[in-house]
């Protein structure tokens, strides 16, 4: 295990959200099927009540975009055209193909929002599981580099016909960062915005950090463990991990919702990863990248990364922390 540095507090158990000031103005709500968290300080009750509205909003209007469920996104349109003809895409969609294409080309591949063309074949409700048969004829249309983006006309390909897009990995991160431009537009400097396992902070909470907690991935309903909590400020962190979608197959086997794009299965080897950076949309699609690349491969990624670091708790519930996490050596 590594060292921890001075600003990690191992904790096995911690309480970390207090709203105890009347000028904290806390908000909840759901989208894109997750709880949202917004706290910010604001002395106007109304005008906070309006602005936590117009980020909700915000929330809705990229799920309704982005959303795989249902014919009518964005998302689905594209899915269902691309690989006939060349389709214009609306801003917002563009710019999260641009980051997902990014990813990818980091992560060499581990990032793959083509994963879907065999990821869609799983239902964690269900318990299906694709056939290995299955799995062979679909992943030939896995492969990032099928989807052409052109910046200028602001359109996109496929160049195999059967390839899906599924961008259940970087949306969350996306929205989360759009919502706090809302609430910086509107002059609102300390803030607090979490999508499920995506969160930004905007700021400090007054004077002091934000202190965050890091699940335990084998937490119960009935134990809500956090095995590490982090005083953080203005930046944002995503975790990514098995326990969010999954079933326990006939084998014993964990199947959940990170696929590995070279086989096709759920990935092994870490149970969480959470990565701290800039913003949500580079914090969501690298916890999903280094989630499939595992321990090693991932710590090698984030420590050649300025202003990235990552946590992660590997399938021995060890935990490892990027360079950037640690005690520097003593001079
Ligand atoms: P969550 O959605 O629980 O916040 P993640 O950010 O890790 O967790 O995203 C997991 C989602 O990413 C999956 O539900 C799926 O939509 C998508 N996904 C799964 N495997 C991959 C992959 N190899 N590359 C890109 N996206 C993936
Ligand atoms: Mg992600």
């Amino acid at each position: 295990m590594q060292t921890l540095c001075r600003f990690l507090v191992v904790l096995s158990c911690c309480a970390y959200f207090s709203f105890a000031h009347a000028q904290w103005q806390s908000f909840s709500s759901t989208a894109m099927t997750t709880k949202l968290d917004l706290e910010f300080w604001l002395e106007d009750k109304l005008r906070a009540k309006a602005l936590s509205q117009r980020v909700f909003d915000e929330f809705d209007h990229i799920e309704a975009v982005m959303t795989r469920y249902g014919d009518t996104s964005e998302l689905s349109i594209i899915n269902r055209l691309a690989g006939k003809q060349t389709s214009p895409v609306s801003a917002d969609l563009f710019k999260v193909l641009q980051n997902s294409q990014q990813v990818s080309i980091l992560s060499d591949g581990a990032f793959d929002m083509t994963f879907a063309s065999v990821g869609y074949l799983y239902d964690f409700r269900q318990r299906r599981v694709p056939t290995s048969l299955e799995i062979k004829q679909q992943k030939k249309a896995i492969d990032y580099r099928h989807v052409q983006l052109n910046e200028k006309t602001q359109t996109v390909h496929f160049t195999h016909p059967n390839v899906k897009v599924d961008l259940g990995g970087i949306a969350k991160g996306y929205a989360v960062d759009q919502g706090i431009q809302i609430l910086k537009q509107a002059g609102v400097q300390f803030a607090r915005l979490s999508a499920g396992g995506d969160m930004r902070l905007l700021g400090d909470k007054k004077g002091k950090p934000w202190i965050v907690g890091i699940k335990d991935p084998r937490a119960t309903l009935k134990k809500q463990n956090h095995v590490v909590a982090l005083p953080l400020s203005d930046v944002s962190i995503s975790t990514s991990g098995d326990y969010e979608r999954f079933f326990i197959d006939d084998n014993g086997e964990r199947i959940h919702h990170i696929i590995s794009p070279e086989t096709g299965r759920s990935v092994s080897g870490v149970q969480s990863v959470s990565v701290i950076g800039p913003d949500t949309i580079t914090t969501d699609g690298l916890s999903t990248a280094i989630f499939v690349l595992g321990t090693k491969k991932g710590l090698a990624l984030v420590n050649r990364l300025k202003g990235i670091d990552v946590i992660i708790i590997d399938a021995q519930r060890q935990l490892h922390f990027s360079e950037g996490l640690m005690t520097p050596a003593p001079p």
